[in-house]
């Protein structure tokens, strides 16, 4: 069975019709959701870019590969590392059962030779290898600063504002990359990449820019959707989804590849209307809560996956393990995973193995989810001046009942506080953290 991953930037839980967005309209993505299995409780490894991605990619907790950090929370184009050599990759660990790998997009684990895809595990590589509103150019002035380019100034932006480089393999293509067809462009790449590997099962790992800041979109979709400039981005998103889809129908291979889609964090809040919403989910990136860790996700492969609406637990990290399960391929013994294998959920509909999700930020465990409810032993709002509060009785929620984080119950379940209590001690008694790879820094500060 084949296997692609399509990671959205920043993409909020309440941004796709499908998970409830009442303007912006997804019809591609929806039918994948009816098609296949609509998680509603589906994580990702950290509330921001670069942690999130290593998760993804490790199976493994970014507090295991040195992948977050603080103040540094993800690389930056003066960060001096990346992934460290020593992690295996899941484009490593499919290569070893025979996959041709190939990577499009925003990579985020270090632009240096050493850490870019093609030194991690995959045959080819084609994007932007971070973030699409670094290398900024615009001189940024108090009051029309770095926030201000996404409340004020965003319909004025344009591509030489963001001196981003596209990258074939490890050599710079276009600098800055045109923004505007950005997403056609990774499309066209994938979709090769699918044709050329029709006859051998294959890893497409497509991960978009979008709908990060800044919102650059193809003049056919520009004024395209209500949700003005950023449903103009999802839209186009959405549209580029369906192309895949259409072209795996096209070669025969819808039956036997398994498409996910989901992405790396929450709608990133003080982007104000350049960014989404979490829609009920508290909060947003960069933070704990749950908008900023539960993401829209939906698994397609008509015919194999048994199509519902999945409300058990899963994460990112659990597509390391269940693929490598599908593909036949063993697990690495040599090191802690964080994953379990869905392969029954997504085939026979069976309960997930997962039962509980670890909430980290920068160096510390913040939350603990286990069952329907969670306990958050450490808040923290994303961005800007932001109090953080150690909770002596930690705030206990039933997330299951209480989606929005609004009903602390910590006083009438001290049971359960006991039992997450245990859970957490005997996960940090065999937790072994690397060094912190984000912190070294070549030169100067970094925004935001
Ligand atoms: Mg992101």
């Amino acid at each position: 069975m084949n296997f692609i991953i399509i990671f959205a930037d920043d993409l909020g839980y309440g941004d796709l019709s499908s998970f409830g967005n009442p303007s912006i309209l997804t019809p591609n993505l929806d039918r994948m959701a009816m098609e296949g299995q609509k998680w509603t409780n589906f994580y990702v490894g950290a509330s921001v870019c670069t942690p999130s991605r290593a998760a993804l990619m490790t199976g493994r907790l970014p507090i295991r590969n040195g992948m977050m950090s603080s103040p540094n929370r993800v690389l930056y184009p003066n960060s001096a590392n990346g992934l460290p050599e020593s992690e295996i990759t899941l484009a490593e660990q499919l290569k070893k059962a025979g996959y041709k790998t190939g990577m499009v997009g925003k990579w985020h684990l270090g632009h240096k030779e050493p850490y870019l895809p093609t030194n991690h595990g995959f045959d080819s590589y084609y994007g932007i290898p971070y973030s699409n509103d670094m290398d900024i150019t615009r001189k940024l002035t108090p009051g029309n600063g770095y926030w201000e380019l996404w409340t004020k100034l965003y319909d004025q932006l344009s591509i030489e504002d963001f001196n981003v480089p596209l990258l074939r393999g490890t050599e710079i293509i276009e600098r800055p990359a045109n923004q505007h067809t950005i997403s056609e462009r990774y499309t066209d790449e994938s979709i090769a990449f699918i044709r050329k590997n029709k006859d051998h099962p294959f890893f497409l790992y497509l991960a978009h820019n979008f709908p990060h800041v800044p919102l650059f979109t193809n003049e056919r979709f520009k004024g395209s959707s209500k949700g003005g400039l950023y449903g103009d981005v999802v839209e186009e998103m959405d549209y580029q989804v369906g192309r895949i889809l259409e072209a795996l129908k096209e070669e025969g291979l819808d039956k036997n590849t398994l498409v996910v889609f989901t992405s790396d964090n929450g709608p990133w809040l003080p982007t104000e209307i350049s960014g989404g919403t979490a829609g009920q989910l508290r909060d947003g990136k960069g933070t704990t809560w749950e908008g900023g860790m539960r993401e829209p996700t939906i698994f397609w492969a008509p015919g194999n996956i048994k199509p519902g609406v999945i409300t058990d637990l899963g994460t990112t990290m659990d597509l390391f393990t269940t693929f490598s399960r599908i593909a036949g391929q063993e697990l690495p013994k040599d090191r802690e995973l964080d994953g379990y294998d869905l392969s029954g959920v997504l085939f026979n509909k069976e309960s997930s193995p997962r039962k509980e999700v670890y909430y980290y930020r920068e160096r510390e465990l913040y939350a603990v989810r286990l069952g329907s409810f969670k306990a958050h032993f450490i808040t923290k709002g994303g961005y800007g001046k932001v109090e953080k509060l150690y909770h002596e009785v930690p705030l206990l929620y039933n997330v299951d009942q209480d989606p929005s984080e609004r009903f602390n119950i910590a006083e009438a379940h001290p049971e359960i506080i006991e039992k997450i209590k245990a859970l957490v001690k005997e996960h940090e008694s065999k937790m072994v953290k690397m060094p912190d790879m984000l912190k070294d820094l070549e030169s100067g500060r970094n925004v935001p």
